[in-house]
Parts: C-alpha cells; sequence; structure tokens
C-alpha cells in the first residue's frame, strides 16, 4: 500500500488501494452501468444479451470487492497481539527509517484502514492499531510502508512514476465517469448516435490511462512487500522464521489490492469495446 487516504492526503501522494481508486472505479463503472443500460433501451430487441450481462455484471462486483473483502481478513487474521515482539508497528516504522538512514521521514498514526506512504510530507502513515500495537500484521503493514519510503529515497523509476501518474488519475477518472454518464444520455435526448460515439472513445481513452496507473503501481508495490519489506523482516531478523509465512500472507494482500483495480480496469475498457460494437 503506497500513497494516501484522499481526505487525509494530497492527490497524487497515494500508494495504496485507496478510496480515491475505489471512488473513480465506482464512479467509471456506474457510468459504464448506466451507458450499457441506456445502450440496451435504445436497442429493445437485444434482450438474450442481458442474462449474459448481468452475469459479468456479478462477475466483476465480485472481482471488484472480493479481494478488498480478503485484504481484510488477511490483515484482522494476522493482527492478533503478540506482546513477545520487541516493539509496535510504529517503533519498527521508526527503527527501519534510522537503520536506512533516511533522513526527513517521519512516522504518524491514522485511522485503522488507512496505512500509506505519503511521497509529499514524506511520512509513513500506520493504523492507530499497527502503530501502537505488536501483531504480524502490524510489523509487516510497516515495513511494506517504510519500502516506499525507500523506493522514493532511492528514486526508483517506477515510483516516481506511479507519482507522476497518480497526480492527474483523480480528475481524468472523475472526468471519464462524466463523459461516460453524460454522452449516452445526450446521445439519446438529441438522437445523435455519433455524439455518443465520441464521448465513448473519450472514455476509452481516460480508462486506458488508469489502467496504465495501476499497472504500473502493481509492480511498486510487490517491490515495497517482497523487494523491500520481506528481506529486511526476514533478513534482519525481527520475526521468528514461523511467523513469515503470516507475514507473507499480509504482504501480499497488501499488494494485491491493485490487482483487482487492474483488472476492474480491463473490465471497463471490454465493456466499453462491447458498446462499440
Ligand atoms: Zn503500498
Amino acid at each position: 500500500m503506497t500513497g494516501s487516504s484522499p481526505a487525509q492526503a494530497p492527490p497524487g501522494s497515494l500508494f495504496r488501494a485507496d478510496d480515491t481508486c475505489k471512488s473513480a472505479a465506482a464512479l467509471t463503472s456506474a457510468a459504464l452501468f448506466t451507458a450499457c443500460a441506456i445502450d440496451r433501451a435504445a436497442k429493445p430487441t437485444d434482450i438474450s444479451a442481458m442474462p449474459i450481462f448481468l452475469i459479468i455484471a456479478v462477475v466483476f462486483l465480485v472481482v471488484i470487492f472480493a479481494p478488498s473483502f480478503w485484504v481484510k481478513r488477511q490483515l484482522k487474521k494476522h493482527a492478533r497481539p503478540r506482546p513477545d515482539f520487541p516493539g509496535t508497528g510504529g517503533e519498527l516504522a521508526l527503527h527501519l527509517i534510522s537503520r536506512a538512514g533516511l533522513t526527513g521521514v517521519g512516522v504518524e498514526p491514522i485511522d485503522d484502514g488507512a496505512d500509506h506512504y505519503d511521497p509529499q510530507s514524506r511520512t509513513v502513515h500506520l493504523s492507530r492499531s499497527f502503530y501502537r500495537g505488536k501483531s504480524v500484521s502490524a510489523v509487516a503493514v510497516a515495513a511494506h510502508e517504510v519500502g516506499h519510503a525507500l523506493q522514493h529515497a532511492r528514486n526508483e523509476k517506477l515510483f516516481h512514476l506511479r507519482m507522476a501518474l497518480a497526480r492527474s488519475i483523480q480528475p481524468i477518472s472523475k472526468i471519464a465517469g462524466v463523459l461516460l454518464l453524460v454522452g449516452p444520455m445526450l446521445s439519446l435526448l438529441l438522437r445523435a448516435p455519433g455524439m455518443s460515439l465520441i464521448f465513448l472513445l473519450l472514455g476509452i481513452l481516460a480508462l486506458v490511462f488508469q489502467l496504465l496507473v495501476h499497472l504500473v503501481t502493481l509492480p511498486v508495490e510487490f517491490d515495497a512487500s517482497f523487494g523491500k519489506a520481506l528481506p529486511i523482516l526476514a533478513g534482519g531478523g525481527y520475526l521468528q522464521p514461523s511467523d513469515l509465512p503470516a507475514t507473507r500472507s499480509v504482504l501480499r494482500a497488501a499488494s494485491l489490492t491493485y490487482v483487482a483495480h487492474s483488472l476492474a480496469g480491463v473490465f471497463n475498457l471490454w465493456t466499453l469495446l462491447r458498446l462499440l460494437r
């Protein structure tokens, strides 16, 4: 998880599958479904395709929400207090930052579930329960977010590319949602099918861009988990070998949230291309 909770951090700082992405995806999806519904209404004879469309819609919702549900479940599952750990998630994050020689990087508690690294303020934000708690989830998430601070400090190309793209994804996603929602409606009202096509093409361009951002995010997230956090935790002796499988699960969960968004992006594109046929 990199990035920011949109409510608490400026746009472009997200590195976490946060509500910004979710709301953008939801807006785009809502627009797509509306566009599909209008499209179907315009073609009353094409009823046979409706069950397939509904099945796909259900699959889409599962694809969007199941990974998110799974991530929360993994984090909760491994959040059992471990008084035998030498420090809390917050203390570990501070220790790792200091050990790596990162200057100007802070650690602050935040609302539960909003863990992220904010590159603008160079701050690792940890859920209060992870910041103050001792658990496998607290340790793994702290190390993951410090992993993003390391990517930032080392000027890793994908991290900076992701940061640059993330700044523009929020307005572009909103524009895509509005275009896809308003386009078909205007087209119906004005009886101008060509207008719908133009709006859909613009919407597709916006979705391609959104997909690109998610694709760039995936390797950044996996690197924070498995290129940075896991080697640090395992190699530094911060965890017992018996805790490593649970740590891997938490780190995988943190990274995989973005897979859902990538899949959602592919699905949105596919739906739009179907509309164009
Ligand atoms: Zn991350």
